[in-house]
């Protein structure tokens, strides 16, 4: 084809990315295709419309032999001369009026024309300049007295220079504009006497902030060992996991490793599960960094985006340092220096959908390999994979084992379920031992962080009669009930009806909640303590852009006394008045039907723990359950990682899952059920002549049926050793024979390698 024009002046993508990108498809067995989609701010793609024009070959007369449609549209297009595809379908009155624009295209009548929609642009505005001429004090002088005559340009020229000050510099019109309330008439004038010049320059989208405004901390000496050990590491070149238990001051050793790489001028990437979250991160980092932090957000409008990425393109230094969640690793680094993950052992790390379904920690590793930077992860918590390549010897290791300023760990209680059921001592979900202990915290106007895994009022609504709990009509999968909205809501599609007052079974009004949510604990909590001031966190009240940060300022600056939430309140926040945490149903977190559950739970539970009592004081937690002998409650209590660590690994080696071997799913869905499970069988069938019991399922996954398909899940164990790339290349040549046979095609098959 013929270049129409040329986009670019030079390219927005670096052969770094593109090799990066070539291996993310590659290992996470998807096309480069769906890498690029997902990588590419969307102002950077040519978003077209499509114009339908009269054919420069066109002559009048051609017309002769044209069918009434082919005629009225010809018409149409001697009057306007271009229509776009919706305004011919109104013309023509017809539902597709593709084939009469191909028959014309076809007979040269018609030609089509694209038109670049939207496309992204640096910001211009107007400037205007002092002109040379009119320099100098004498110049000057003279200037003034021309103007006596014009009181509004000479009040105009006057602000101007005020504005100025000793230096020459341009100055904004808008600006000037304002301050003079003057429409731009004055401003047109001086300029048409030549002593302003114009000037169009780019701007900045995004506000950066101004300069650093403090040093980073003096390191303590435990910080400054961690320091040095992974210097070391990364000077063997070797990735390296920095441990260290909740406040014990990770970030302030990240700053300073930042700041080196800086000083270097290097880029530093610093990759985090949920950029959302984060309000507090970023306020601490640009006193430390200022202007050099850039954001790269997923709530950032699409031409923010593609600023971000022209200023890391151009090494910039004003996005010399960026701060995201995991699609910032596919900005456009030349001189990557430094990549810290913090909170590595996070899940939301890993896309599911659409694809590429990758690991941003994995993937990360990979890119800085290829640009020679270092790679630092963080936890307190790490996953098992990381902790494997520790003890492997393929990453270094950094610990810091106490928190900073002598806070103690946190004093960690089990409360049983149980017991407090038989001695009648629940009101509501709240134990005793949490109800006196929520009391203590509020007389001494300390706060309170109570986490609750699940949002909404209660799970499930249940009929006391016949035991009927009202369903998703698309999913397999009960309703939700939420209270505040009086609504019954499914999880995984969106679908909601109005609270329903009978049950749909048994047309009985004996409808009963079961389960517990954050919304149930907040109005519990409400009733409990009339005079606390609770809030709530999770996905429904944090929705809104700017949602999260209100909520925790809210926290933070004591206009709240108790925050109910659900996980999110287990990331990186640090708080400062926060003397307990209590978990109201450790239960549910362990027993997930999952082999990473008891890893998670840890994690999860040490992480929320974490956040009490991080300055000062001892902080407390209180875990209520119905099994508080459970291995891994008992090793949250005591701050176990050790413990915790060998028997999942030993575990996990028993029933060889990752990290000694990796797993390939794949996912089959179809509307139909029958030809959905003969589908899976005959795909499964293919793996189980390679790789025999190797081969898991096919199954129906705990949830067997959303938005309207069915699902069915098999997964591959691929053990250490084995090369994954011959086994991957096999997969696809059973894809290949699936999708020979006709019947089949329909179904949709998703590979997830790696996946969690
Ligand atoms: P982590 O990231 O390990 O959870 P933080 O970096 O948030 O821990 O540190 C916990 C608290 O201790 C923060 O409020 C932080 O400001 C403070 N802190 C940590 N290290 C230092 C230091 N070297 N100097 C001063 N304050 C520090
Ligand atoms: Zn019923
Ligand atoms: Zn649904």
């Amino acid at each position: 084809k013929e270049i129409e024009y040329i986009l670019d002046d030079a390219p927005i993508i670096t052969q770094t990315q593109l090799q990066h990108w070539a291996w993310i498809s590659k290992y996470y067995m998807c096309h480069i295709g769906e890498v690029f989609k997902n990588a590419i701010p969307t102002a950077f793609l040519l978003e077209s419309e499509t114009w339908v024009c009269l054919s420069e070959d066109f002559t009048t007369g051609d017309e002769s032999q044209l069918a009434d449609d082919e005629y009225l549209l010809l018409e149409a297009l001697q009057h306007q001369s271009a229509l776009r595809i919706t305004d011919i379908t109104e013309i023509l009155e017809k539902k597709t009026v593709l084939p009469v624009v191909n028959r014309m295209i076809k007979r040269g009548i018609v030609a089509l024309q694209a038109e670049i929609k939207e496309r992204y642009r640096p910001k211009m505005s107007r400037y205007v300049m002092l002109n040379h001429v009119a320099d100098g004090e004498q110049g000057l002088v003279e200037t003034l007295d021309g103007l006596k005559r014009a009181p509004k340009q000479y009040k105009t020229f006057l602000v101007y220079l005020d504005l100025v000050g000793d230096e020459p510099k341009p100055i904004k019109v808008s600006e000037l504009k304002k301050i003079t309330q003057d429409s731009g008439q004055a401003i047109k004038g001086l300029v048409k006497k030549r002593i302003f010049t114009e000037e169009m320059i780019q701007e900045d989208r995004i506000q950066y902030t101004g300069e650093a405004v403090v040093q980073p901390s003096q390191l303590n000496p435990e910080q400054e060992l961690a320091l040095g050990t992974i210097q070391s590491a990364f000077g063997e070149n070797k990735v390296c996991l920095l441990h260290g238990v909740t406040s014990s001051g990770k970030t302030e050793v990240y700053v300073q490793l930042i700041k080196e790489a800086l000083e270097k001028g290097e880029q530093v990437l610093y990759l985090l599960p949920e950029i959302a979250l984060t309000t507090q991160l970023i306020q601490r980092l640009q006193k430390y960094f200022g202007s050099y932090l850039a954001v790269y957000h997923s709530k950032f409008n699409i031409q923010e985006r593609a600023e971000v990425w022209q200023h890391v393109l151009e090494c910039n230094a004003k996005a010399q340092l960026v701060i995201g969640a995991r699609s910032s690793l596919f900005l456009p680094f030349q001189n990557l220096g430094l990549v810290i993950v913090d909170e590595e052992h996070e899940p939301s790390f890993k896309q599911h959908d659409p694809a590429p379904r990758y690991h941003a920690r994995d993937a990360a590793i990979v890119l800085a390999k290829s640009m020679n930077a270092q790679v630092l992860l963080g936890s307190a918590t790490p996953s098992l994979e990381t902790y494997h390549n520790v003890l492997q010897g393929r990453y270094g290791l950094a610990e810091i084992k106490k928190r900073y300023g002598q806070v103690p760990m946190p004093d960690i209680n089990l409360v049983d379920l149980k017991e407090q059921q038989k001695k009648k001592r629940i009101k509501g979900h709240f134990s005793e031992p949490l109800r006196l202990a929520m009391e203590g915290t509020l007389t001494e106007g300390k706060q309170i962080i109570l986490f609750q895994n699940r949002r909404g009022f209660a799970p499930v609504m249940e009929c006391t009669d016949c035991g009927h709990c009202p369903q998703c009509p698309n999913c397999d999968v009960s309703l939700t009930y939420h209270a505040y909205k009086r609504q019954l809501r499914c999880h995984y599609c969106g679908y909601y009806s109005a609270q329903v007052s009978k049950c749909h079974s048994c047309s009985s009004e004996a409808l009963d909640t079961k389960g517990l949510g954050t919304e149930q604990i907040e109005q519990e909590c409400q009733e409990l303590f009339p005079d606390a001031r609770v809030g709530r966190m999770d996905l429904d009240t944090t929705r809104a852009k700017h949602a999260h940060a209100k909520i925790i300022d809210q926290f933070t600056s004591g206009e709240l006394d108790i925050l109910v939430g659900t996980q999110m309140l287990s990331k990186g926040l640090d708080f400062k008045n926060v003397d307990l945490v209590g978990v109201l149903h450790a239960d549910g977190i362990l027993n997930f039907p999952d082999f990473r559950s008891h890893e998670r739970g840890y994690q999860l539970l040490s992480q929320v723990s974490g956040r009490a009592g991080r300055h000062e004081k001892r902080g407390k937690v209180l875990i209520q359950t119905y099994n508080p002998y459970h291995q891994i409650l008992q090793q949250v209590s005591i701050h176990d990682y050790e413990s915790m660590q060998r028997e999942q690994m030993y575990e996990r080696r028993q029933h060889a899952y990752p990290p000694f071997a990796r797993l390939i799913r794949v996912t089959f869905k179809h509307k139909d059920y029958s030809k959905l499970e003969q589908a899976s069988e005959w795909f499964v069938q293919g793996m189980r002549n390679l790789w025999q019991d190797r081969v898991l399922g096919p199954v129906p996954p705990a949830v067997s049926r959303v938005r309207n398909q069915y699902i069915q899940v098999a997964v591959l164990k691929v053990p250490k050793g084995h090369d994954l790339a011959t086994i991957k290349n096999s997969i696809k040549r059973i894809e290949n024979s699936f999708n020979a046979i006709p019947y089949y095609r329909s179904v949709r098959i998703i590979f997830d390698v790696d996946p969690i």
